[in-house]
């Protein structure tokens, strides 16, 4: 990537007036999470992992849970801390410029980076909290590890008894339509699109391109490799993501 082609595309996020940044797993894994599909990817080297992740499995099988609950105590998420790229992110809200943060991570990354929670719309949901299946009673995620903890290898929701899981979203389940709209809505308002670390090959998060640019928004893609939206971007930089970031926006 030349001096030029990042020198240009900062100009643009300077001036941008309603930023919205799109951000996948690419964002976290100088983190520390890891992503799911890749080599070293989650499920690659756990499949029972990805059982799990299938709402129906879960739904369907105690031990499936309990396997799930024990995994959760180990989640990454709890020890992991934000990046350069996150706290970039955070500059950008410091600026004045930022319109909301898409997010299709569930490790709550920008939030402990200083982004105001109220800007993260999180297409997938979060672990840091758990949901009842039957009544969707959210409440944080430690006060249901600390039972798991206590022996209760499968707590059931406090206020129903239904089956609580983190407030992510499995599949087989279905998006929240009131997030996804909310993503669209951001996306349509933007004046700078930001896509980091995402292959933008899942949908609907990966529309939020599309969206952008038929709004009149100029499009700016950093990323580790190609991705699925790259004949949408103005501005493509390839290469680190922690390094390019800083580099765009501080
Ligand atoms: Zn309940």
């Amino acid at each position: 990537m030349s001096t030029e082609l990042l020198q240009a595309a900062r100009e643009v996020v300077a001036n941008g007036r309603r930023v919205v940044v799109l951000t996948g797993a690419g964002i976290s894994t100088d983190s520390g999470i890891p992503d799911f599909r890749g080599p070293n990817g989650l499920w690659t080297k756990n499949p029972a992992a990805e059982k799990a992740s299938d709402i129906s499995h879960y739904l369907g099988d105690p031990e499936v849970r309990a396997a799930a609950w024990q995994n959760r105590l180990t989640t990454p998420a709890w020890t992991a801390e934000p990046n350069r790229g996150h706290v970039a992110i955070v500059e950008i809200e410091r600026r004045g410029q930022l319109h909301g943060v898409i997010t299709q991570n569930i490790d709550g990354l920008h939030q402990k980076a200083g982004t105001d929670p109220a800007k993260v719309i999180e297409v997938h949901g979060t672990v840091w909290f758990t949901r009842c299946w039957d009544c969707e009673d959210r409440r944080p995620m430690d006060q249901a590890l600390a039972r798991v903890r206590a022996g209760d290898g499968d707590p059931a929701c406090l206020e129903c008894g239904g089956i609580l899981k983190s407030d992510t979203i499995s599949f087989g389940q279905s998006l929240v339509p009131e997030v996804i709209d909310r993503a669209m809505q951001v996306s349509d308002q933007c004046d700078v699109m930001l896509a980091v670390g995402s292959t933008l090959s899942v949908f609907p998060a990966a529309n939020c391109v599309p969206r952008a640019k038929a709004a009149g928004a100029q499009v700016i893609i950093v990323n580790g490799d190609e991705t699925a939206m790259d004949r949408y971007a103005d501005w493509l930089l390839v290469g680190q993501i922690g390094e390019i970031l800083p580099a765009l926006i501080g």
